[in-house]
């Protein structure tokens, strides 16, 4: 079912639970929907030119806040506009269809991203995951044997006592009701007592020596099928080695549920906060950059400009150089280690031990065009769906059947994998992930000739070899707490020497909900707001921004040794 994009989803009326900390408990959707603004700079500033460097999600929300409040963004970009939204069509069929080859669904708790999607009129719409209430079916297949599924309900027993175990686990050993209440109630003084109890706890464990630690977990069988079927999306094991920290940010903020996808591709979003009017004046950032962004960043020196004051001087892939007094970067980190030749002051060194110690998650997937949903043809004999939504320990994972209409083509997902499973498809070619996809699909659907309803060229990607990418997402491992928080409140500056203010790292994973485009979204604003600060401007005393704030909920700061704090 298709519906205007709404706010955040309701659970039986009470307040909505919202992508609002628990890290830094930060109103982002307030903020960005306020009629005063997001802030000013002084009049001899406006217009002064400022680098994005990333054209994905988070730079262009960036370079957007930033023309509003009359700065001039110069956007950079690698490879093209959307990042890791990226939304591929099938040439010769309409241009709705689409394989999303990275983000594909959103929680509607992500309520700032929805604040950008509302103001580029994109319309969303439910996403098939396994039992969803909008997929027609599920099948979990697991070591030789298949159940079929429309509810949770319908598999067998074990299933109902791993999701009551994990339920539980997180009640009694993550304060999982007390954070959600919390949260809900956007009480910012009680999230962060319990929030940074759990940060000193848990940030050395890893999600599966959380598991083995929890009575309701005892059986390694549990364990299993959990890793397999596990919350909202399935599939959790290949973050087993993660820190519990990360899993808790997701359920605690109800970001793997309720999914919907953007109809007709979320690489919309990026492009239109790039194509469309940011103001009454009907000029847009393409604009404002006239009419294409800049290629690459190949180099990236810190220099000096009047007065002493830092400057940021950029030679790109077409060899021009340009200097900035403010620069946000949006790519992934380590980038700034092996792509782009920067300065080794570019960054305090703290800072960037925290880049080198990040970690990322692989990621694959397999897509393929077919000729109609024949998936909801129901079989002669048990009148049940030719083939479900499946998940599966075989090869192909989590496949994903997204329905057009009943005389349209449609779009199987058949793969989409993570870490070790997305390593082990690794070297092989789009035809050879097919046939192996297939041939997993074949042992689960006998006598279903999937093949025979493909009709276009497939279409693949493994994150971790593309090359303005190297990884899907950041993924905190046990002990990275303290990395991710230089990280994110990179953009607080006044704690930093003065000659390394004005550079802005943002995106995805200086988030500390990588994989969600929310936390992108945030660190984004976040830099708008270092940004207008360091040049002079201010935010409006109606509508504090992160900085004004800051040191109401910075994220707790962990000291040396193990239970103290900074
Ligand atoms: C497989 C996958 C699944 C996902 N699923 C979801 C989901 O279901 N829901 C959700 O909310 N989020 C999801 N995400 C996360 C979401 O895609 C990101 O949060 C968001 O797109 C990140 O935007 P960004 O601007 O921070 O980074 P990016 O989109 O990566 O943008 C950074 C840009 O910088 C560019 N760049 C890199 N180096 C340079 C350089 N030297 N010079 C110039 N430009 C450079 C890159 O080309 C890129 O376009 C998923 C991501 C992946 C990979």
């Amino acid at each position: 079912m298709t519906q205007p994009a709404t706010a955040a989803h309701h659970d039986d009326g009470a307040r909505p639970l919202t992508m609002f900390g628990p890290d830094f408990p930060f109103a982002y959707d307030d903020w960005v929907q306020h009629p005063d603004g997001l802030g000013s700079v002084p009049d001899e500033v406006r217009g002064t030119e400022v680098a994005i460097i990333g054209g994905g999600l988070s730079g262009l929300a960036a370079a957007r806040e930033l023309a509003r409040i009359g700065l001039k963004p110069v956007v950079y970009e690698a490879d093209r506009i959307g990042g890791r939204m990226r939304s591929e069509r099938f040439e010769g069929y309409d241009d709705d269809i689409v394989a999303e080859m990275g983000a594909m669904r959103f929680p509607p708790s992500s309520t700032t991203l929805q604040h950008y999607l509302d103001e580029a009129g994109l319309r969303t719409e439910d996403f098939p995951n396994p039992l969803a209430e909008a997929t027609p079916s599920t099948v979990v297949d697991l070591k030789g044997t298949a159940h079929y599924a429309r509810t949770l309900d319908d598999l067998p027993q074990e299933y109902r006592d791993v999701a009551r175990a994990w339920d539980a686990t997180l009640a009694d050993h993550a304060d999982g009701t007390e954070l959600q209440d919390a949260i809900r109630a956007r009480d910012t003084a009680r999230i962060r007592a319990v929030w940074s109890r759990l940060v000193e706890t848990l940030d050395d464990q890893t999600f599966y020596g959380f598991l083995t630690a929890s009575d309701h977990f005892r059986s390694f069988r549990h364990r299993e099928l959990f890793g397999q079927v596990g919350f909202g999306t399935g599939g959790w094991d290949t973050d087993y080695p993660n820190s519990m920290l990360e899993i808790l940010r997701v359920t605690c903020t109800a970001a793997d549920d309720h999914h919907r996808g953007v109809v007709g591709g979320c690489d919309q979003l990026p492009i239109r906060l790039w194509e469309t009017p940011f103001d009454g004046s009907g000029t847009s950032v393409r604009d404002l950059n006239g009419g294409a962004h800049r290629p690459a960043v190949t180099e990236i020196r810190r220099t000096v400009g009047p007065g002493g004051a830092p400057r940021y001087t950029l030679v790109d892939a077409a060899g021009e150089t340009r200097t900035y007094p403010a620069a946000i970067f949006t790519g992934q980190a380590w980038m700034l280690l092996n792509t782009i030749d920067c300065d080794d002051d570019l960054l305090p060194i703290d800072h960037w031990t925290a880049v080198e110690r990040t970690h990322y998650m692989g990621s694959s997937k397999v897509f393929v065009l077919v000729d109609r949903p024949f998936w909801l043809d129901p079989d002669p004999e048990t009148g049940r769906d030719t083939m479900s939504m499946t998940l599966t320990d075989r090869m192909s994972r989590g496949t994903y059947l997204l329905d057009h209409g009943p005389d349209r083509p449609a779009v199987i997902c058949l793969s989409y994998t993570w870490s070790d499973d997305s390593l082990k498809i690794l070297p092989l070619d789009a035809n050879a992930r097919v046939e192996l996809m297939l041939k997993s699909l074949g042992e689960i659907y006998p006598g279903v000739d999937i093949r025979s309803h493909i009709i276009a060229t497939p279409k693949t990607v493994s994150w971790e070899t593309e090359r303005y990418f190297m990884g899907a997402f950041k993924a905190n491992l046990p002990g990275h707490y303290r990395y991710q928080e230089r990280l994110f409140t990179h953009f607080k500056q006044d704690e930093l020497d003065p000659r390394h203010r004005g550079f802005f790292l943002a995106g995805d994973d200086i988030s500390w909900t990588a994989g969600w485009a929310e936390g992108a979204l945030q660190t984004a604003l976040n830099a708008v707001w270092g940004v207008v600060h360091h040049l002079g401007g201010a935010t409006p005393a109606t509508n504090p921004g992160p900085g004004d704030v800051f040191d109401e909920i910075a994220p707790v700061r962990l000291g040396d040794e193990r239970g103290t704090r900074a």
